[in-house]
């Protein structure tokens, strides 16, 4: 299972509607959380998002997308959390995250590490140990001061087995069809040796997810998601709004409908939105449709499951 929580879909400033940025990726049981701004602990709590989380991704450092940590590390203390915690995010994120962690406590009771990162890394670890069918991609985004998005990418899993042709050729169910699975050749008892291609289909592919953070249309997320099954893209204003887009570093909702399309995403699901669309952000979702179908805004609370392709 992996699905996606919004837990804030606003720009710059929580709405009556909205609050500021957070999206809660949940995969296999394991809670993953994207930016953490003002607010996201209260929101986790609303939405049924869990608190045993060990890892936070930030995109940049403006202040609607971190000032929630201060408050979400000091309850996890008060909690007695004893697990330690990961915080990822571009340069300057060990001066900035270490001061914000020191606001308003004595000492955080758990172990909290930070990891400055750049375009191209690939995060294969975590805090505990390794990451278990999946790695973080970061890529480069367009919005100042080193901001980077965050790809989830699946590992490719096994082929299916394909029972039928098993039985035709004469391999009793059991530790052959188990081997033959595990891409293993077996030979029957009749001494017949058999080969798992024969059996096996190819490789499928794993899921993508890909979080930009606030950015302008740019060529390196085009890369990052490539195939997307599921693209979080900014979208901070409409159209009639494209110049101040531009100057402000950020996306109107077509732009990131161009995006989708040419990097042939399944879906695409827009984010961070002005307050002027607080309300009604259905502008946004028709600008965007006429560029790329597949298209959704977010809003606060709503989860989106991410299936498999087959
Ligand atoms: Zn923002
Ligand atoms: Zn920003």
């Amino acid at each position: 299972m992996l699905s996606v929580t919004f837990l804030g879909t606003s720009a710059a400033r929580p709405t009556v509607e909205r609050n500021v940025s957070g999206v809660a990726l949940v995969r296999e049981g394991e809670t993953l959380l994207f930016e953490c701004g003002e607010g996201t602990q209260r929101q986790m709590m609303r939405f049924g998002v869990s608190f045993a989380l060990s890892e936070i991704f930030f995109t940049h450092f403006h202040a609607d997308h971190f000032l929630g940590v201060i408050g979400l590390v000091r309850t996890l203390g008060l909690q007695a959390r004893a697990e330690p915690m990961r915080l990822y995010g571009p340069k300057g994120a060990k001066k900035l995250l270490t001061q914000a962690l020191q606001l308003g406590v004595e000492r955080v009771p758990f172990e909290i590490e930070i990891e400055e990162v750049k375009p191209g890394m690939v995060l294969r670890e975590t805090g505990n140990g390794k990451r278990d069918a999946y790695e973080i991609q970061v890529f480069a985004t367009e919005h100042g001061g080193g901001s980077v998005g965050y790809a989830l990418r699946e590992h490719e899993r096994r082929g299916r087995f394909d029972v039928e042709k098993a039985r035709a050729a004469g391999i009793p169910e059991g530790p052959l069809w188990g081997k033959l699975t595990r891409g293993e050749s077996v030979t029957t008892d009749d001494g017949r040796r058999m080969t798992p291609s024969d059996f096996v289909g190819p490789n499928r592919p794993g899921r993508l997810v890909v979080f930009t953070g606030d950015t302008r249309p740019c060529a390196s997320v085009v890369d990052a998601a490539q195939g997307a099954d599921l693209l979080i893209h900014e979208a901070t204003f409409g159209e009639e709004e494209k110049d101040r887009a531009k100057e402000t570093g950020h996306s109107t909702a077509r732009e990131a409908a161009q995006i989708a399309l040419a990097a042939k995403a399944r879906r695409l699901v827009l984010s961070h939105v002005s307050a002027r669309y607080s309300i009604s952000a259905e502008e946004l979702v028709k600008e965007a449709r006429e560029v790329f179908m597949e298209t959704a805004v977010a809003k606060d609370g709503m989860t989106i499951e991410v299936p498999f392709r087959d």
